[in-house]
């Protein structure tokens, strides 16, 4: 056990929503900050380790489905016939049904060293391929679940695991169907999950997701919510596509986050994924339960789900945080950039983030609304520099072409908008160095690809 504190200094540190300069960072052995101090005479600095670029704390990736990785690229082909979200599910699944323990595991733990070294200290894994192949039950009923546990390990990337609840294939369905077999789950099985990967490593916690309405029922849905513990964030899809509103109304006369907000009583554990399709009044009613929202921009723009009304939800300050979901990028900045883009599209105006966030910069509203979701989404405290926080930052490569020239004031700005991103020479997590993903991940992960699609 690490029983030393750690001190480093960094030339410059995103700290409460700007930059403050020579900051001098201190990590207790418990991997969380005990001192953010700016302005650190020379005096204090001694001793400390001098970091090599601008820091950056470290941000939560709030929603992953890792076996999804396996098809990035390979679904940007059109057959004949409709193409939309239903038919790419169609696709999804062919993934889904057939990659085994070992094959998750090795495509995990690449796209964790990914998204790690591209910025994301932690992730939540909405996790739902919880049986064998054929549908039943492994032997050992974590089996999965744990493939998904090594390779946060192995990437060396923080981890909640969200053992989702999945009973049906509609509204009106009994079951599932058969191409669904893997995900068969119930209350109970979900929530011994959560619990036995609970404290399975220090950097490792857990939650519950509940799949969509369409996929469970409202008692069970219910029954999830309440055994979950007061730390455990609740995650469920929501709202994603418009079918998915209509079917909610046809079968329960209601939309489907109306739903929830009068039939289920929301709380700060609760966040909805996508919210795409909602109105004034339901973002109001989120933000009065308290609950939050995590954005996945690049899949809901890949699968072509909808433009989020960002400018209602922030204009309430309402939580939120970012998703990289299917994995067509593993870049944050491109998440952000996205979010901002499809809203000049469709308002065709500019720096809608930062008119709805009332502040200057489009980046920092951006950034500092999607580090401070992140806790809520992880059910730990991951909300960036300052005491109490878990230490997970990383270090901006200064050689990068994007920041070429830029003035300080800009450095977040450019970091955000200037593409190809710069990337970072340095992560830790909880005050720790994460070397760089080994060469062995890749390799893994293209074995897994060739036995998967060759
Ligand atoms: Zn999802």
């Amino acid at each position: 056990m690490d029983t030393e504190q750690r001190h480093y200094l960094a030339p410059a540190a995103w700290v409460n929503g700007s930059w403050a300069q020579d900051v001098l960072l201190t990590a207790g052995a418990d991997g969380l900050w005990t001192g953010v101090a700016p302005n650190a005479s020379d005096e204090r600095q001694r001793g400390a380790q001098r970091l090599a670029g601008p820091v950056l704390p470290g941000l939560v990736d709030a929603h992953s489905h890792a076996f999804q990785r396996a098809i990035a690229g390979l679904t940007e082909r059109s057959d004949a016939g409709e193409d939309d979200f239903w038919s790419w599910r169609d696709r999804m699944y062919s993934a889904a049904n057939r990659i085994t323990p070992e094959q998750l595991e090795a495509i995990a733990a690449f796209l964790y060293s990914e998204l790690l070294h591209a910025g994301y200290t932690h992730i939540c894994e909405f996790h739902y391929l919880h049986n064998d192949l054929d549908g039943r039950p492994y032997a050992q009923p974590l089996e999965m679940s744990l493939a998904l546990v090594r390779a946060a390990q192995r990437a060396g990337i923080g981890m909640t695991l969200l053992p989702t609840l999945y009973m049906r294939s509609g509204f009106a369905a009994k079951s599932l169907r058969e191409d669904q077999r893997r995900f068969a789950s119930t209350p109970e099985s979900v929530l011994r999950m959560a619990e036995a990967v609970a404290g399975q490593d220090g950097h490792v916690a857990s939650g519950v997701a509940l799949h969509s309405l369409r996929a469970v029922d409202p008692v069970a849905l219910r029954e999830v919510a309440a055994a979950a513990g007061p730390q455990m964030p609740v995650h469920i899809h929501i709202a994603e596509q418009l079918r998915e509103v209509e079917d909610c109304i046809a079968d329960h006369g209601q939309r489907p986050v109306e739903w929830l907000l009068n039939k289920v009583a929301l709380d700060a554990r609760w966040n909805l994924v996508h919210a795409t399709h909602c109105s004034e009044a339901e973002l109001d009613g989120v933000r009065n339960q308290r609950a939050s929202i995590v954005l996945c921009p690049s899949t809901e723009a890949n699968l072509g789900d909808g433009i989020f009304d960002l400018p209602a939800w922030m204009g309430q300050s309402g939580s939120w945080s970012v998703g990289s979901d299917s994995h067509v990028t593993r870049s944050w900045q491109e998440e952000l950039r996205l979010l901002e883009y499809s809203q000049r599209l469709g308002l065709r105006q500019r720096n809608v983030a930062a008119r709805s966030a009332l502040c200057q910069s489009s980046a920092a509203a951006l950034f500092q609304g999607a580090l401070e979701g992140g806790s809520a989404a992880a059910g730990r405290p991951l909300g960036g520099l300052a005491v109490g926080q878990r230490a997970d930052f990383m270090v901006v490569d200064t050689a990068s072409n994007a920041l070429a020239g830029i003035p300080p004031g800009h450095l977040l700005d450019a970091i955000v908008f200037s593409s190809p991103a710069p990337g970072f020479s340095q992560v830790f997590v909880a005050g720790q160095a994460v070397p760089a993903g080994e060469p062995a991940l890749r390799a893994g992960f293209v074995r897994a690809m060739n036995e998967l699609w060759s």
